[in-house]
């Protein structure tokens, strides 16, 4: 019986484990799991003559003597210790709050006594000085001096930590905790015969050779094993849920007999372009699963424009033929309004049955959203409820709400990123049979993504764009250039004079806001939910650059610009009421405005083909593929497209690179991947699905595709072998594990 549940404050005492506790570590295997961020290079033995400022040094020396005081000036207490070759002297500086805290330094840094001291050579008044040295010292952490050597010469590991929690207090914990432990202690989700084929070690023994290495190559083999552990439990758990859902009962929804009426054979007869290759293929996969009495698992990707609403409706059509419902979900109200919009109009008057006019065997589509009115919201929930509306579009609180399908067939997600592993199982779980799903996607997702956050799901593509399209033509321009600025306006006049509209994309909403720095920020409401945008302009300097552009600022500018005199300049964003934003939409689309200035709101989905320009300011500070999804919102009709990026990125750094790599290829796949090499794996994942970042500490997911497909391989065989895992008990767990943290992770975010 594994140890890893116990309770830091069991064996650590309440004070060490309140602190650890701020930093999430509540059990014991909590800590272990708390791996060294990096190590520290120990260096080598410095003749202390030749100490050389910023330099990582080794010394042994002898303590001369050793100080606390209190600062005067910065409040806080001083350890200042000087120690000795004999000949030469060295400082060594300790800071704390409270000289209580230097207290167990001064007991050990007494006179006399002999120590490895190892840290980062500065100066301070003249003086060299190592702060905060780590060190080892002879009769007290080591017998002798050669043990003392050794101790010293390990890798120093250096753990993610606070100011209230500093590392070498973690690595005294992390000690405390592992050394007593034996094999028992430890349960090893990776089965013996598993090690023992890729030779890896076992949990006991990497996680000594993680925290406490002896060498590089300790750590580096550790650190392997548990990248391997995190894929294989998660895609033990994907292979789990695989078979789960290969035993689920689902109602068989086969195509209408050759012959019979169809409003799926009178919808492809109304069609007023052929279906490509890829829209056809994709179909017939469809249409092949939805006839199984399983419930289809399928992530639809393609490029912007590739048509992957017409293949959704084809597959909708095929389950109201058969006498069933479909869903539509999106993830923001304006695109389940647009969704309904363009269904309607696409079935004309199949989209009419029962109505005077409409088709004999035609059906309803239904938009439930939580804007509407009263009366309007009881008469979508009674035609969802009686069957009347064949297809229902809504965000995905359909789902979560009271509404009553008369029988519902199939749900199709519209862009995946919102709609998680969670929502997916929630969705399974919800009847006695399960609907069949279709989930879709612009971005393109690498395959060992793929394979890591939808490997419970089967994926197709749509690789062509449909003919007729004129593409679309990328620049960027200098926002400090007020010539090109002025050609960029002038730009906008001409299409808007041709009957075309304009999108002008800003990151902010309010122009007088401060500009957050952090992280959370991209939380607030300020920003209209653009997790690309902060991650990346994180960690390159935002302080002395110029604010970002505002969407309200921006509009009352083009409002008194002469070039845009006569021209109708509209507001999108996501503060707004959602009436007001489905009515400034239909607006943009009818023409009574023809340039819509809005956040990224916009991002997915909107479809106006006479959009023909967009202007993006500060499109340095997105991501790649977040630029690449809102530049598909033009050219999307017969006239070419025009993207403009103003960008205020200095020539030759990476915020310049990326918006030029966005001018240069209209490739999505090429710009994904690029994309997430630019990224953290963190982001990666936090941007394609939530609630997997807790379980994966290691595992690199673009850079790790070798592990992550060995471990699938081993897992399903493992999962095949024994689906519910009665021999593999401590596999079971871990996967356990992670779901309740995922599961928490969800009730946090809903
Ligand atoms: P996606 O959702 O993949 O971005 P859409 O389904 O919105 O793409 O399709 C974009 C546009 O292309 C729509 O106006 C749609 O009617 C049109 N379209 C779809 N399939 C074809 C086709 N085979 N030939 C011509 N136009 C098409
Ligand atoms: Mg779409």
């Amino acid at each position: 019986m594994g140890r890893e549940d116990e309770k830091l404050s069991a064996v650590l005492g309440a004070r060490t484990a309140g602190s650890l506790g701020k930093l999430g570590l509540e059990t014991v295997g909590d800590l272990l799991r708390h791996y060294p961020r990096r190590y520290g290079d120990p260096g080598t033995l410095t003749d202390m003559d030749r100490l050389a400022l910023g330099e990582h040094v080794t010394v042994m020396a002898r303590v001369a003597r050793a100080t606390v005081r209190q600062m005067r000036s910065r409040g806080g207490a001083l350890l200042q210790a000087v120690v000795t070759d004999g000949r030469h002297e060295l400082q060594l500086t300790f800071f704390a709050k409270r000289p209580g805290a230097l207290r167990p330094h001064e007991d050990k840094l007494r006179p006399g006594r002999v120590g490895l001291f190892t840290g980062v050579v500065s100066a301070y008044r003249g003086q060299r000085q190592l702060t905060h040295p780590d060190y080892v010292l002879v009769g007290v952490d080591a017998d002798d001096e050669e043990s003392a050597m050794f101790e010293a010469s390990r890798p120093i590991p250096i753990y993610p930590a606070s100011a209230s929690v500093p590392s070498w207090r973690i690595q005294r914990a992390v000690r405390t905790v592992l050394d007593p432990l034996t094999a028992q202690d430890v349960d090893d989700p990776v089965p013996v015969e598993v090690r023992a084929r890729l030779g890896l070690p076992d949990r006991l023994d990497a996680l000594r050779r993680i925290h406490v290495p002896a060498d590089a190559r300790d750590w580096q083999q550790a650190r392997d094993r548990f990248r391997f552990e995190e894929a294989f439990v998660l895609q033990a758990a994907l292979a789990q849920r695989r078979a789960a859902a290969a035993e689920q009962e689902a109602t068989a929804r086969p195509p209408r007999a050759p012959g019979e009426p169809s409003i799926l054979v009178d919808f492809d007869a109304q069609l007023p372009f052929t279906l490509t290759e890829g829209q056809r293929s994709v179909g017939e996969d469809i249409a092949r699963e939805l006839a199984q009495p399983r419930p289809m698992q399928r992530l639809l990707q393609g490029e912007v424009g590739s048509g992957k609403t017409v293949v959704a409706l084809r597959a909708m059509l095929q389950v109201v033929d058969a006498g069933g419902q479909a869903a539509l979900l999106a993830p923001t109200e304006v695109l389940a309004a647009q969704h309904a919009r363009t269904l309607r109009q696409l079935l004309g008057p199949l989209a009419e049955g029962g109505l005077l006019g409409g088709a004999a065997n035609g059906t309803r589509v239904a938009l439930l959203t939580g804007s509407l009115g009263a009366a309007a919201r009881k008469e979508a929930l009674l035609q969802a409820a009686s069957g009347e509306a064949g297809i229902i579009v809504g965000t995905h609180a359909l789902l979560g709400e009271h509404v009553q399908f008369a029988d519902l067939g199939l749900v199709v997600v519209d862009e995946q990123h919102r709609f998680g592993v969670e929502q997916r199982d929630a969705l399974r779980a919800k009847g006695r049979v399960a609907p069949h799903l279709l989930v879709m996607t612009a971005t393109p997702i690498p395959r060992t993504v793929a394979m890591t956050v939808f490997g419970d799901l089967e994926t197709s593509s749509l690789t062509e764009i449909p003919a007729g399209r004129s593409g679309i033509t990328t620049h960027v321009v200098p926002a400090a250039n007020p010539v090109w600025m002025d050609r960029t306006w002038a730009r906008v006049r001409e299409e808007v004079d041709a009957g075309h509209r304009a999108y002008v994309v800003c990151p902010r909403i309010h122009p007088d806001a401060d500009v957050p720095t952090s992280g959370a920020a991209a939380a607030s409401a300020e920003f209209d939910d653009v997790p690309d945008f902060l991650e990346l302009t994180e960690g390159e300097a935002t302080s002395d650059r110029p604010p970002l552009r505002a969407v309200l600022e921006v509009a009352d500018m083009l409002r008194t610009l002469p070039q845009l005199d006569g021209i109708e300049v509209g507001v999108l964003h996501g503060q707004m009421a959602p009436a007001d934003k489905d009515a400034v939409m239909a607006r943009f689309a009818s023409g009574e405005v023809q340039v819509l200035v809005s956040t990224t709101v916009i991002e997915v989905g909107v479809d106006v083909p006479e959009a023909t320009v967009m202007v993006v300011y500060d499109a340095d500070r997105f991501g790649l593929s977040q630029l690449h999804q809102l530049r598909g919102r033009v050219g999307r009709g017969s006239a070419p497209g025009l993207c403009l990026l103003v960008s205020t990125a200095e020539p030759g750094t990476p915020a310049a690179a990326r918006v030029e790599a966005l001018a240069e290829t209209t490739d999505g796949f090429r710009l994904a991947t690029l994309d997430l090499e630019l990224r953290s794996e963190g982001d990666v994942l936090g941007a394609a699905q939530s609630g997997r970042s807790s379980s994966l500490r290691l595992l690199r997911v673009v850079k790790d595709a070798d592990v992550i497909e060995q471990a699938r391989r081993e897992a399903t065989a493992v999962v095949e072998a024994d689906p519910e895992l009665h021999h593999q008990p401590a596999l079971r767990g871990a996967i356990e594990a992670q779901l309740d943290d995922e599961q928490e992770e969800f009730l946090e975010r809903a």
